[in-house]
C-alpha cells in the first residue's frame, strides 16, 4: 500500500504529491485529468512570484514537479469510492482497480455550473468567465453582465462595479436571494443595473469575442440584446465530491468538511482544494491548503504506523 495517496491533479494534488514524496514515503497520485481547472483557463496573474502564465503552461509545469520526483502518477483515472478500513483506506477506481493507502489526500476540485445555453461553451475564456478574483481585472472600464442573483453572483457584481465601466446582474427568479445587506450595497451602486424575471438565452460573439446576450423578460415575454464585453456566469459552484457521498462528511453544498489541518471525518483521510469547505477557490490558496493536509498526514503517519 501507499503510505499517502492523493486523488486529483490540480494545483491542490501535485502539492499534495510534492509534500509527500518529499518526506521520503510512498506516494500515489490518481487523477482523472491532471492540471485540473487550470487546463480550462487562459491568462493567470495573480499566482504570486509568476506574474503571468496561461492555464495548460501551469498545468504542464504542475505535471513536471511532480515528475521530478518519486510519485506513481496514475493519470485519466476516476475514483468511484472511498472504504475506510482499520489500518489503511482503500480507494477504488473506475476501471476496476483498488489502491490501497495508510493516508488519502481529497483533491477532486470542483467545477462551474454552467448556463447551457448557445455560444456559452464558443466564448468560455474570450468573454464568458466564471471567477471575478481571477478574470475582473481584465474588463477594466468595459460592460459586464453578472449572471445569478445568489451571495456570490451580487458579491460579484459589487466587486466588479470597481473594475469595470458597468454591471448588469441578471436574475431568472422575481428576486435577488442575496444577503439583504449585499443587496443594498448593490443597489447603492450609480453603475449597477438589476434585470428580474430575466432567463438569458444566448451568449453573442463576433467569432472571437463575446459581443453580448440575449435575454427574455419571463414576464412579458419579449427578447433583449445587450450590448457586452464580459459575462461573469455565477450560479453555483459543484465540488466533485458525490462519489463521497455517505462516507466522508460533506456540507450542504457538498463540499468535504475540514478543520485547519485539513483533517476530514474519516481519521486517516485529509482533504484540500476547491472540493472542501475553505473558503476562496483559488490556485494559490488550493496549492497552499495541499500542501498542509500533506503535512498532516505526514504527522497522522508518524503517530499511528510502525517505523
Ligand atoms: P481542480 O483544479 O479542480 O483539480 C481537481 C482534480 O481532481 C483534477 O485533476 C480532476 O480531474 C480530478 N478529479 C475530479 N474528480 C475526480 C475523481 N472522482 N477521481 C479522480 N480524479 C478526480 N484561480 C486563480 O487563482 N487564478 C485564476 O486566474 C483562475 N482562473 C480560473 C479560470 C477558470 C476558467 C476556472 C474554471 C477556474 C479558475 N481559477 C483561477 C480557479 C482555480 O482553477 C481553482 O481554484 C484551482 O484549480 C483549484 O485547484 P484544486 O486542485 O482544488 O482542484
Amino acid at each position: 500500500p501507499y503510505d499517502v495517496l492523493v486523488i486529483g491533479g490540480g494545483p491542490a494534488g501535485a502539492a499534495a504529491a510534492i509534500y509527500a514524496a518529499r518526506k521520503g514515503i510512498r506516494t500515489g497520485i490518481a487523477a482523472e485529468r491532471f492540471g485540473g481547472q487550470v487546463l480550462d483557463t487562459m491568462a493567470i496573474e495573480n499566482f504570486i512570484s509568476l506574474r503571468h502564465t496561461e492555464g495548460p503552461q501551469l498545468a504542464a509545469s504542475l505535471e513536471a514537479h511532480v515528475k521530478d520526483y518519486d510519485v506513481d502518477v496514475m493519470n485519466l483515472q476516476r475514483a468511484q469510492k472511498l472504504v475506510p478500513g482499520i489500518d489503511h483506506v482503500s480507494v477504488e477506481l473506475a476501471n476496476g482497480a483498488t489502491l490501497r493507502s495508510k493516508t488519502v489526500i481529497l483533491s477532486t476540485g470542483a467545477r462551474w455550473r454552467q448556463m447551457g445555453v448557445p455560444g456559452e461553451d464558443q466564448y468560455r475564456n474570450k468573454g464568458v468567465a466564471y471567477c471575478p478574483h481571477c478574470d475582473g481585472p481584465l474588463f477594466k472600464g468595459k460592460r459586464v453582465a453578472v449572471i445569478g442573483g445568489g451571495n456570490s453572483g451580487v458579491e460579484a457584481a459589487i466587486d466588479l462595479a470597481n473594475i469595470v465601466s458597468h454591471v448588469t446582474l441578471i436574475e431568472f427568479d422575481g428576486k435577488l436571494r442575496a444577503d439583504d445587506v449585499l443587496q443594498r450595497k448593490l443597489r447603492s451602486l450609480p453603475n449597477v443595473d438589476v434585470l428580474l424575471n430575466a432567463r438569458t438565452s444566448e451568449v453573442l460573439g463576433d467569432g472571437k469575442k463575446v459581443t453580448g446576450l440575449v435575454y427574455e423578460n419571463r414576464i412579458a415575454g419579449q427578447r433583449h440584446t445587450l450590448s457586452l464585453d464580459g459575462i461573469f456566469v455565477q450560479i453555483g459552484l459543484l465540488p466533485n465530491t458525490e462519489w463521497l457521498k455517505g462516507t466522508v462528511e460533506l456540507s450542504s453544498r457538498g463540499e468535504i468538511v475540514v478543520d485547519h489541518h485539513g483533517q476530514t471525518s474519516v481519521p486517516g483521510v485529509f482533504a484540500a482544494g476547491d472540493c472542501t469547505t475553505v473558503p476562496y477557490k483559488q490556485i494559490v490558496i488550493a496549492v497552499g491548503e495541499g500542501a498542509k493536509a500533506s503535512l498532516s498526514a505526514f504527522d497522522h503517519l508518524m503517530r499511528t504506523s510502525a517505523p
